[in-house]
């Protein structure tokens, strides 16, 4: 499926709109972020924090958890959101995350509150993801 420009638009408005429904009384950063899998479904999150602060989760695996309940396993897009005027980036775990279902070439759109966004190739943030070898079984590859 071919990310078209109005794609992107669509997946940074989605983002934004989830970042309003970020919990994040700890620290007040909120963040939201709006996947596209390979079928054009969408799926969002935000963060979500925790008293114990570990706990908390980032709206980028939010997102991703939420697709793969929906049995979606391959994402081609995904859209980050915060209230800060700089390009912020997914963190390492999300990466990772991010990585497990994706092939490399999904496009991650670093955004800014005014609608502005840039893209990047998961693989420059992620290079050299772990490769395992996965089990016969039911995990709906
Ligand atoms: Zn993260």
């Amino acid at each position: 499926m071919k990310i078209t420009k109005k794609i992107r638009l669509e997946l940074v408005r989605r983002a934004a709109a989830a970042k309003e429904n970020a919990y994040a009384p700890y620290s007040n950063f909120r963040v939201g972020a709006a996947l596209m899998t390979d079928d054009g479904s969408v799926f969002e999150g935000c963060n979500v924090e925790n008293a114990s602060y570990g706990l908390t989760i980032c709206a980028e695996r939010n997102a991703v958890f939420q697709a793969a309940m929906h049995g979606k396993r391959n994402i081609i897009a995904v859209a980050v959101a915060s209230d800060d005027d700089v390009f912020i980036t997914p963190c390492g775990a999300c990466r990772q995350v991010l990585a497990e279902f994706t092939n490399g070439s999904a496009e991650i759109l670093l955004t800014t509150p005014d609608g502005k966004f840039q893209s990047v190739k998961l693989s420059k943030l992620f290079p050299t993801p772990p490769a395992l070898k996965k089990l016969a079984g039911n995990h709906n590859t």
